[in-house]
C-alpha cells in the first residue's frame, strides 16, 4: 500500500482519455488464458487503435520505470497490460491544453485480476514492479523514435510509492530525467 500521501505535488484523479478495462482471465487445471486486447471500439475502449509494435518489459521487484512518453511529431499511443506479477502503475497528464493537465492516475496491476490501459498521446507512463519477474506488455501505434522520446522524473509520484524512490532500481536515464515543474518537451526530430 502507498505510504500516507502528504505534501502533495500532484493532483490525484482520472485523466481525460485514459481507459482501463478488465481482462478476461480463464483458469483451469492447465494454467490460464487471458486476452489482453481485442480490437475496439467497445464501451470500455472507444478508441481506434492499431498496433505498430508490441514489446514486453520484465522487471525485478523494486524496479521503477518512468515516467515515459513519445511526443510529436511521432507521438505514440499505447495499450499496456499486466502479463505476470504485480505492479503499481502511474499516469501523468502532460498535455497543457487538457482539462486534467498535471493529474496523476494510479492503477494496481495484478496477474490475478489483470487489466489493460489505453494511454493517449501526451500522457506519461511509469510503474513500480512489486514482484520479482513482473512482466508488462506494451502495444504502441507508431515506431519508437529516440528523438521524440520524452520523460519526467519519477519524483512526481514518489509519495505514492510503497518504498522510497531512492531505494527503487532505476536506469541511468530515468535517474536524470527532469522534474515535472521544470519540464518542457522539445523533439530533436528533424521530420
Ligand atoms: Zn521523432
Amino acid at each position: 500500500m502507498p505510504r500516507e500521501f502528504e505534501d502533495t505535488k500532484v493532483i490525484m484523479g482520472a485523466i481525460d482519455g485514459v481507459h482501463v478495462w478488465p481482462v478476461s482471465n480463464h483458469k483451469d487445471l492447465r494454467g490460464r488464458l487471458f486476452k489482453v486486447y481485442t480490437d475496439g471500439p467497445y464501451p470500455s475502449f472507444p478508441e481506434n487503435f492499431e498496433t505498430f509494435e508490441h514489446f514486453f518489459t520484465e522487471s525485478k521487484e523494486g524496479v521503477f520505470r518512468g515516467m515515459h512518453f513519445q511526443g510529436a511529431p511521432h507521438a505514440a499511443t499505447k495499450v499496456i497490460s499486466i502479463v505476470r506479477g504485480e505492479a503499481l502503475d502511474f499516469l501523468l497528464d502532460t498535455r497543457k491544453d487538457s482539462k486534467t493537465f498535471a493529474h496523476v492516475q494510479t492503477q494496481a496491476l495484478n496477474q490475478d485480476s489483470p487489466v489493460s490501459i489505453y494511454i493517449p498521446e501526451g500522457v506519461a507512463h511509469g510503474y513500480i514492479a512489486l514482484r520479482e519477474g513482473t512482466i508488462v506488455s506494451y502495444r504502441q501505434n507508431v515506431a519508437f523514435c529516440e528523438s521524440c522520446d520524452g520523460g519526467i522524473n519519477g519524483s512526481i509520484v514518489e509519495n505514492l510509492l510503497p518504498i522510497p524512490l531512492k531505494e527503487t532500481i532505476r536506469s541511468e536515464r530515468d535517474l536524470h530525467l527532469k522534474e515535472f515543474a521544470s519540464f518542457s518537451y522539445t523533439s530533436k526530430c528533424s521530420q
